[in-house]
This record gives C-alpha cells, sequence and structure tokens, in this order.
C-alpha cells in the first residue's frame, strides 16, 4: 500500500470530525464547570473530564496540523524523507505514522533531547 494525498485526505476528515466532537465536549465541559463554581467566582469544579478533553482537543488539532503538514509536503515532493537525516523513510513506518516526518533513528534522537 503506498501512502496518497487522498489517503491523507481521508485521515485529516476523520481527525477533522474527531476534532468537532472534541470541541463540543470541551464547551459542555467548560458550561458544567462554570455552573460549579463558586460564589467568589473561583472554578471549584473539580470533575477531572476538563483535563481529558483539553488533553484530546490539544492532540487531535496536533494531528490535524502534522497531517496538514503531510499533505503539504506531498504536494512539494517531499513527503515520506526524513526531516532530520533527509533519507527516505521506510513504508512500513509511514503506515502506521502517515504524519511523521522523521525516521526511527531521527525521532530516537529527538526524543532524548
Ligand atoms: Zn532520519
Amino acid at each position: 500500500m503506498t501512502i496518497t494525498e487522498q489517503y491523507l485526505k481521508n485521515i485529516q476528515k476523520e481527525y477533522w470530525f474527531e476534532f468537532k466532537k472534541a470541541e463540543e465536549d470541551f464547551k459542555k465541559e467548560m458550561k458544567a464547570s462554570q455552573n460549579k463554581s463558586g460564589k467568589d467566582g473561583a472554578s471549584h469544579y473539580t470533575g477531572n473530564g476538563y483535563g481529558v478533553i483539553s488533553a484530546r482537543l490539544a492532540s487531535t488539532r496536533n494531528y490535524l496540523m502534522a497531517i496538514d503538514e503531510s499533505i503539504k509536503r506531498m504536494e512539494n515532493g517531499n513527503y515520506g524523507i526524513c526531516k532530520g537525516c533527509k533519507r527516505e523513510i521506510p513504508i512500513k513506518r509511514l503506515q502506521i505514522i502517515p504524519h511523521t516526518q522523521f525516521c526511527v533513528k531521527c525521532c530516537n534522537i529527538i526524543e532524548k533531547q
């Protein structure tokens, strides 16, 4: 299986949907936290949904941005080329993480920094 622009766009569509859902949940949670605020105006909301949802929202947004970047890279013809060592990223890795911009080696180096 090769990774095509259409394939990336399909992933983007799915994640866009996920992002919208997360955004909705985030708004709901915000409202819930406001309703539970004390008289002093400070939020005493202790539900753990807020942190979970904001993390979900952030990670979905990051993923969307990464996919978007991948589509641009595909248009420029440098998709699948590692940003670190400029070598081709193995197709097997791209199939698992289509938005990756680094090979395993470079990814490990970055993570250690
Ligand atoms: Zn590399």
